[in-house]
């Protein structure tokens, strides 16, 4: 059974004219789909976790956490130009980040996917606030994905993340950007907000080639994700050799999106899905948890859809002629994969 966080907390942080992009309708529409797929008689629906800044203590320095719950406990503003909270939003966030440390410990334990229905979002939110010189926090507060992957390595686990949210995961890759027991990949629409997530950014010292970003094009579509699911992730997992996938799951590369323009759909995730499925089923990783991220016009529910029939098997993995992002993205990774391997030797080591 796949467990799905699905908690009405979430509609609580909203902003009073519905106007955000990143509104309360995203969550129950894909629910609401969700109970009419035929995945549903493989879902069971857990709630989320009380509150807990413990949890959220893992990714974020204390004072961060202090100022935001101060700017929350004000009610609703803007704390920059794209992200509001209000009363709930500090709680509701701490909530999923609590529960993404939960579901990451459970999961490993029995090996059944999760995905978590989180709101806001989280992948933008860094150590101290805005990420690796971004202007705002990109309508996050807490990183979801570090606390899952801080509570993993905390119990002696290798993690690999998946990012293929449209937006470059900056607050991720800035927590753990000298951690070498956690890889990164994160696919996402170059020269789009916050404009992070370069080829040449590896990791910090001990840890290079464990960031591995894949910045694309607008336009790049179905066949180039399925050229970096076989060429990239992969590839990356076979040498990392993670017990645990965490997904950074945005829909917005879906053609649909209203921010994005990387021309993917519903098959791309589909793939993703059914990937994560088989790795589970052959053994290669014991857990899987998602959390999801972006995605703000219609597509995103379809996708999400899709992501969940694929990681259930409800549906048939789609045909893709993989075709390349392009010789500088074959060029980059070569470089990054030989430091990689340098990393995980010395990983090896350590730990023997
Ligand atoms: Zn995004």
């Amino acid at each position: 059974m796949l467990k799905l966080v699905y908690d009405e907390r979430h509609k609580l942080h909203r902003d009073p004219e519905d106007i955000h992009p990143e509104g309360v309708w995203r969550v129950e529409a894909s629910a609401e789909m969700l109970w009419r797929s035929p995945a549903r008689d493989y879902v069971e629906v857990i709630k989320a976790l009380e509150p807990d800044y413990e949890a959220v203590l893992l990714a974020h320095d204390p004072e961060y956490v202090e100022w935001i719950r101060r700017e929350c406990s004000k009610g609703f503003h803007y704390v920059d130009a794209d992200t509001y909270v209000n009363e709930y939003t500090c709680d509701v966030a701490a909530s999923f980040a609590a529960t993404a440390r939960e579901a990451a410990l459970r999961s490993v334990e029995t090996g059944e996917p999760w995905f978590i229905l989180a709101r806001p979002g989280g992948h933008h939110a860094g150590r101290r606030g805005p990420a690796m010189g971004a202007p705002t926090l990109g309508f996050c507060i807490f990183d979801y994905v570090s606390v899952a992957t801080r509570a993993l390595i905390g119990s002696g686990h290798r993690v690999m993340i998946i990012d293929f949210d449209a937006h470059h995961g900056n607050g991720t890759q800035e927590i753990l950007w000298e951690e070498p027991r956690a890889v990164h990949v994160d696919i996402h629409q170059k020269w789009l907000y916050p404009g992070t997530g370069d080829l040449e950014d590896v990791g910090g010292l001990g840890a290079e080639g464990t960031k591995v970003n894949i910045p694309l094009y607008p336009g790049s579509g179905d066949a180039h994700y399925a050229w970096i699911l076989e060429n990239v992730v992969e590839v990356v997992r076979n040498i990392f050799e993670p017990e645990v996938v965490i997904v950074f799951a945005g829909f917005d590369a879906h053609r649909d999106d209203r921010l994005a323009e990387l021309d993917v759909t519903e098959s791309t995730y589909i793939l993703f899905g059914s990937y994560l499925r088989d790795l589970l089923r052959k053994g290669e990783i014991r857990g899987v948890v998602a959390v999801l991220g972006g995605g703000y016009g219609n597509g995103m529910i379809t996708s999400f859809i899709g992501f969940i029939e694929g990681l259930v098997g409800t549906r048939e993995k789609p045909t893709i002629t993989p075709t390349t992002p392009g010789k500088y993205i074959e060029y980059g990774l070569e470089k990054i994969l030989k430091l990689l391997r340098r990393t995980v030797s010395t990983l090896s080591i350590r730990s023997s």
